[in-house]
């Protein structure tokens, strides 16, 4: 069969064999447990897939935490649109990260360079050390120096989270050297870039947010290496957080439409950014599609878009950045993102909390995820906004 495209992949990926089961929509099977022949083979099953390989023909799935129908479907879209050859699925994007960092500690190689800025939480959980790792914060230039013998991941996130910032897959990827390059394409999505074609060896979603796209499950999904994936299942069998089959159902089909909206979103986002950047309390609006905001020409080599999200800076600093999220009646004032809706956030505060001083985003930094509401409704809902902040100020 010749390549199928991405919107094509989307919407059939991981759903083999439907036909012939009669059926038109994966079924959901909520089984914890699954009956075994004989302790022979049910012996056999539970040792192979407890040590992280994929179910076999004849194999028990033996039990949930294990093997589950539903999320191993999620988990073979997801993998095609990645260009990967597996994924492996967890409860959260947290859990994900969480079996990456232990796959690398068990492996010998506990320490971890990454470039901020990350997501909060990745934040968190690097700084903090809780899993055994130690971390090297760096830029994109510095990333070869920071690489020690006992480095087991490079991790970047691109666009960065919350500032937009774009990292070039390709050159970190040569920066590290053998050393694997972990991505969080979370904020671009497989419609708008696949970093496993740039060199990345392991591809992470919060799949929370855009795969499902509807802000009612969580989850989280790693693309990756045949030889990754076994390690990823081997930690996510032996501690425990694999994803719910109703969220894999769920994650699933909301990625059936992840196309359609990513580029509706994205066309608002573009008229949105442009249309903000002339409002006079806003300093700066960070969007790598405005005009001279992607000198090194990442849109073209490596993303196709873009994307959704958005930052801005208010002029007036903190103040003004709570006036104007608090004024949003439309937009709604929550974290999370790349849903239906448009949301808005200060990460200073809330998704970014936990982050050191020093590499805290701003306080006048406010984060918008743009949704697939009407371009009007949404400017004239932030103008009225930002028009507050001007008569506070
Ligand atoms: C939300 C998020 C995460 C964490 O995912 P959860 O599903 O909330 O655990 C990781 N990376 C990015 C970029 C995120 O936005």
């Amino acid at each position: 069969m010749t390549e199928l495209h991405p919107e094509t992949l989307m919407v059939h990926g991981g759903l083999d064999g439907l036909t012939a089961a009669g059926v038109h929509v994966p079924p959901i099977d909520l089984s914890t447990t699954n009956p075994v022949t004989d302790i022979g083979t049910g012996g056999d099953s539970y040792e192979w897939l407890a040590t992280g390989h994929g179910l076999r023909d004849g194999d028990s799935a033996v039990y949930q935490r294990l093997w589950q129908p539903g999320v191993a479907r999620f988990e073979t879209a997801l993998a095609e649109l990645e260009s990967a050859d597996e994924a492996v699925a967890f409860a959260t994007g947290m859990a994900a990260l969480t079996a990456a960092l232990l796959a690398a500690v068990q492996a010998g190689t506990p320490h971890i360079v990454a470039v901020r800025p990350l997501y909060g939480g990745s934040d968190h959980l690097l700084d903090s050390g809780l899993l055994g790792t130690t971390v090297t914060w760096t830029t994109p230039a510095e990333v070869a120096s920071a690489i020690r013998d006992d480095t087991g991941l490079v991790i970047v996130e691109t666009p960065a989270n919350p500032s937009l910032e774009l990292v070039d897959i390709a050159a970190v990827v040569a920066a590290a050297g053998s050393v694997p390059v972990l991505v969080d394409n979370t904020f671009a999505t497989p419609v708008l870039q696949r970093p496993i074609r740039h060199g990345a060896t392991l591809v992470l979603h919060s799949a929370t947010k855009y795969l499902g796209g509807h802000g009612d499950a969580m989850g989280g999904i790693i693309a990756t290496t045949a030889e990754w994936a076994v390690r990823l299942r081997q930690v996510r069998a032996i501690t425990g957080a694999i994803l719910h089959p109703l969220g894999a159902y769920l994650l699933h089909r909301g990625l059936r439409t992840l196309a359609v909206r990513m580029h509706a979103a994205q066309s608002t986002a573009g008229q949105l950014a442009q249309r903000l950047s002339a409002h006079p309390a806003i300093a700066a609006v960070h969007y790598p599609g405005l005009p001279g905001q992607d000198d090194r020409g990442l849109l073209r080599r490596q993303m196709s878009g873009p994307g959704a999200m958005i930052a801005v800076d208010l002029a007036g600093g903190f103040d003004a950045a709570r006036t104007f999220v608090e004024h949003c009646r439309l937009v709604v004032h929550a974290v999370s993102l790349g849903g239906v809706d448009t949301l808005i956030q200060h990460p200073a505060s809330l998704t970014h909390r936990p982050v050191s001083a020093g590499a805290k985003p701003g306080d006048g930094l406010v984060r918008i995820s743009v949704g697939l509401e009407h371009v009007d409704d949404l400017a004239t809902d932030l103008f009225a906004a930002l028009d507050a902040v001007r008569s506070a100020a």
